[in-house]
């Protein structure tokens, strides 16, 4: 089925920050990491990517937090919803929540990212691939740059003393 280039727009809870962007992949994907569980208040965050280029802010824009050495995640600072994960100087690509859009339901979802952390009594299998962040060899190599090589990815409230 071919797939539509649609203009999409999205936004918080609030209203605060709205969002329009041009989607022509529809592949979206859920990632399971500590990190996206504590920044969802969750048990995962649903993602898809795009170009921050193609992303126009019509009103307002995310507060960040800096949720690793290498990567903020965009929330709205009035209501706390969940925006965008970046990493720091990329500027190829950008994850946008699922959630915000008002259409959530124009994306599909193609795969489980951060399967180590899989909550299982949460989760219901739907047989889509899972992958575990190890096996993301960029990801493991940018963090342990940052963050010292024995480091294991995770939420700072997991490393004490760091
Ligand atoms: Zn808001
Ligand atoms: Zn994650």
């Amino acid at each position: 089925m071919a797939e539509e280039t649609l203009t999409l727009r999205g936004g918080c809870q609030c209203g605060a920050v709205r969002y329009a962007l041009r989607v022509e992949n529809h592949d979206a994907y859920y990632c399971h990491c500590r990190m996206c569980q504590k920044a969802f208040g969750n048990l995962f965050g649903a993602f898809f990517a795009v170009p921050p280029r193609d992303v126009e802010w019509e009103r307002g824009g995310p507060a960040y937090f800096h949720s690793s050495k290498i990567a903020r995640r965009g929330f709205c600072r009035e209501c706390g919803t969940p925006l965008t994960f970046e990493y720091l100087g990329a500027e190829r690509k950008m994850d946008l929540t699922v959630g915000s859009l008002d259409e959530p339901g124009r994306m599909r979802p193609v795969g489980h990212f951060g399967a180590e952390s899989i909550v299982e009594p949460f989760f219901t299998d739907d047989g889509l691939p899972r992958s575990r962040t190890e096996d993301s060899e960029e990801f493991v190599e940018q963090w342990r740059a940052a963050h010292g090589t024995g480091s294991v990815p995770g939420p700072l409230s997991d490393s004490p003393g760091s």
